[in-house]
């Protein structure tokens, strides 16, 4: 009885998944998922792997193509050259910092960097070049800077804390990052980008989410895929985050061979709706270089599109848009069929 009870605590415990994260694919589990060892070795030399234990659990064996080993394993095309695609489309690295971690794209919003990593390094992240290099706040002082320049610029109304995943951090940090911006009476809304309720959903605790509710200007962004992803452990961690007050949103990304099809979008929408958390935007890939293997032409998303809207109430259903580098909105991807990009 006590051996059980120490395991199913040790598999909850956030940080626990992350000191026993695989670091390294080698050849057994190559042989194991059906990967080609030395393809393997050349792109995560370049693109490393990280997967906790609880990731490692919702892997198939050799499926290479299963839409969740997709997401999670190296794929040899993430090395291939696209024409006029970059490391780095929106110059983050190069984008002025308004203070150490703080960078601002639209007039009302403002990106704070709060953590450079992530609990799992998805194949498809549009930063994955920039990962692990990013410039964030790591002191009170840097903190409590980046606060006052919030507070000189009225017209900001909301702050979306990133990364990274922002909830890497400990919950004392995560909470003193949350209360200095939402203390600011200009603010409405502080944004919360995570990962985590798909990638690892036992970093939600009830503590965290009444920490975070207590707030009342907490809103979190979240990225499920596929329907597959929402196990019961990550609708146990959407419920709390709902049932805490905090509205729960989701930004899918258009993945080739992981969604890009309006039925496996209906079922993924379906069951976000369930579980309360709202389907809000679809994004086509990034014109960033690494992520070649994923990408799904504009036309066709605009087709999955279309064929959803007839399968879903408006509540379910979410926009399908590109960010766009230039664009200082996101782009119906019924505008951008044309853009070289795409
Ligand atoms: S959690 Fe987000 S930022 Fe981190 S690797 Fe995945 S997609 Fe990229």
């Amino acid at each position: 009885m006590t051996t059980k009870r120490k395991k199913v605590s040790v598999w909850s415990d956030w940080r626990w998944q992350l000191r026993h994260a695989l670091t390294d694919i080698d050849e057994v589990f190559c042989a194991v998922y059906g990967l080609n060892l030395p393809a393997t070795r050349a792109v995560q030399a370049r693109y490393p792997v990280f997967l906790t234990p609880y990731a490692l659990s919702q892997l198939t064996p050799a499926a290479p193509t299963d839409p969740i080993n997709l997401q999670m394993l190296p794929h040899p095309d993430e090395l291939k050259t696209e024409p006029g695609i970059g490391p780095d489309p929106f110059a983050e690295s190069g984008r002025a910092a308004r203070c150490r971690g703080l960078k601002q794209r639209f007039p009302d919003r403002v990106l704070l960097m709060a953590s450079a990593r992530c609990a799992m390094n998805c194949r498809h992240c549009t930063r994955k070049n920039l990962l692990g290099s990013a410039e964030t706040v790591n002191s009170q002082e840097q903190l409590a800077a980046a606060v006052d320049w919030v507070r000189q610029h009225p017209k900001v109304r909301e702050v979306l804390i990133s990364g990274g995943d922002p909830l890497l951090l400990s919950d004392r940090k995560l909470t003193e990052t949350v209360k200095a911006f939402a203390a600011l009476p200009q603010i409405d809304a502080v944004r919360i980008g995570t990962r985590t309720l798909s990638t690892l959903p036992m970093r939600i605790t009830p503590a965290l989410a009444t920490a975070l509710g207590k707030f009342r200007k907490v809103w979190v962004n979240t990225q499920f895929n596929h329907p597959r992803e929402i196990t019961l452990e990550a609708a146990a961690a959407c419920a709390l985050l709902v049932d805490a007050g905090i509205p729960v949103s989701n930004q899918s990304v258009l993945l080739k061979g992981v969604n890009d099809s309006a039925d496996t979008m209906f079922e993924l929408c379906s069951k976000l709706q369930r579980h309360r958390v709202r389907p809000y935007y679809v994004f086509v890939c990034d014109p960033v270089a690494g992520i070649a293997p994923f990408r799904v032409p504009a036309k066709r998303a605009l087709q999955i599109e279309r064929e959803l809207a007839v399968q879903l109430g408006g509540l379910a259903m979410p926009r399908f848009v590109a960010d766009l580098p230039s664009a200082l909105y996101k782009t119906p991807v019924s505008e951008c069929t044309h853009s070289p990009a795409q």
